[in-house]
């Protein structure tokens, strides 16, 4: 934290799931046209103006001077601000890859001549839209104690907080029960569920709910295919590796710490 960046024509390059940078910082427009670009476009009017954003094939060698940073890592590096612009570069350069082909007819598909952030068959007329998942986390407590769980996933065996997408038809409410149950399998008190924030999380294109809840019924047995461990940590036994300050999970394990007094970095 704490390096500057200057997002003025700052351009957000991606290769692999990295973010590109150039001498440690973002490149500009004009750095970023040297490189071998597989596709490219502008921020239009979503901030911070004038950015742009672009991608390299995952194989293209990269000349002297750059380097790639995975993008948790550029959020930790850089701060909220520059992950949030990040955020946005990747979420229209991931949807516009996946957008190539019309759903309705396989004709392959355009931009919209009206809006840079449509995609429209020249075909049949279908028009795509940049696609956003949403997802609930919660913290879960039980007598001052929070719920935290190891991912399979996670391969640094790191706690965090419960996580999933909504599925069809579901409200946040239904999502926060119904995952707690399946991961953990206790049942939390419904008309405790409360909604705190949200943010944009580029893993691949969601909005992260962040909710609280108490815990109503049932002892903790962790599903063993998406939950490896689960317990429930007062606030001084909360571990010292927690996910970072840029994270939705570091912001509410961080929120439940300082309502008992105690700050994390
Ligand atoms: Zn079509």
């Amino acid at each position: 934290m704490g390096n500057a960046l200057n997002f003025e024509n700052a351009a957000f390059v991606f290769q692999a799931g990295s973010v590109l940078l150039y001498r440690g910082r973002l490149p500009s427009a004009d750095e970023a046209a040297g490189l071998p670009l597989r596709d490219s476009g502008s921020f239009g009017s979503l901030e911070p103006h004038g950015c742009s954003w672009a991608s390299v094939s995952r194989d293209a060698v990269l000349p002297d001077g750059w380097e790639s940073c995975d993008r948790r890592a550029f959020g930790e590096r850089f701060g909220m601000e520059a992950f949030k612009a990040m955020s946005a570069a990747w979420g229209l350069m991931d949807w516009k890859s996946q957008s190539r082909y019309c759903g309705r007819c396989g004709t392959k598909m355009e931009q919209s001549p009206t809006d840079e952030r449509a995609m429209k068959c020249p075909k049949c007329g279908h028009m795509l839209f940049p696609v956003i998942c949403p997802a609930m986390i919660v913290a879960v407590e039980r007598d001052g104690k929070l719920l935290l769980a190891v991912n399979k996933m996670n391969k640094t065996g790191r706690y965090s907080v419960l996580a999933g997408f909504l599925e069809v038809g579901e409200s946040i409410e239904d999502a926060v029960v119904r995952e707690v149950r399946e991961e953990v399998g206790v049942e939390v008190d419904r008309s405790s569920i409360e909604y705190l924030y949200s943010q944009y999380w580029p893993f691949p294109r969601s909005l992260m709910l962040a909710c609280r809840a108490k815990w109503k019924s049932g002892e903790l047995s962790p599903d063993g295919t998406e939950i490896e461990k689960a317990g429930w940590f007062a606030p001084e036994e909360v571990p010292p590796n927690i996910p970072g300050t840029v994270t939705v999970a570091g912001w509410l394990i961080r929120d439940f710490l300082k309502r008992h007094g105690i700050e994390r970095p």
